[in-house]
């Protein structure tokens, strides 16, 4: 179930409505960026860190998903050491946690077509810019699509588990 920051209009069934709504949005943002020229490449995947924000409709997505990959292949990746050293500057000693869901190994995110909105928007928009400067340009609508996503309630996927 989807929860939404309080509002004057803020009934489960409204807020049933306006995410499905909102998903609709983001699946016109989608058709409009340039998701070509990220076919084969990793470079943005250093940012799949740990503590990324998401909400309960997209927590129960990534499960839906799980559910239908092999259990093994589940337990290689959520059993992967994800703390790693920093992406460019392996040198320095210093390291990053990567969020449970990258894998380490394969060098991907392991629930892609479940992944949640803000990974959606990795390397296709200004704040979230591609870091090789390979997307030829971002699309307008993507502020207003991010500023709506910011009205639903969101949490870490731990915080999720532990509220269920
Ligand atoms: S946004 Fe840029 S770095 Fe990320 S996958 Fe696409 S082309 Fe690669
Ligand atoms: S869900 Fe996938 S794309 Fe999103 S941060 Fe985790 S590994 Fe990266």
């Amino acid at each position: 179930m989807i929860t939404l920051l309080p509002t004057s209009d803020s009934s489960a069934d409204a807020t049933r409505a306006r995410w499905q709504r909102f998903v609709a949005q983001r699946e016109t943002l989608t058709a409009a960026m340039h998701l070509d020229v990220c076919d084969g490449c990793d470079d943005c995947g250093g940012r799949c860190t740990a503590g990324i924000l998401v909400t309960r409709d997209e927590q129960e997505a990534v499960q839906t998903y799980l559910a239908t990959l092999a259990p093994s292949a589940v337990r290689r990746v959520l059993g992967q050491n994800k703390t790693v050293p920093w992406p460019g500057a392996e040198e320095s000693g210093a390291t990053v946690d990567l969020c449970r869901f990258r894998d380490t190994e394969n060098h991907n995110c392991f629930v892609y077509p479940a992944r949640p909105t803000v990974c959606r928007l990795m390397g296709q928009t200004t704040w979230l810019p591609c870091p090789i400067e390979a997307v030829p340009e971002y699309p307008e609508s993507a502020p207003a699509v991010w500023n709506e996503y910011r009205r639903f309630e969101r949490k870490t996927w731990e915080e999720w588990e532990r509220k269920s």
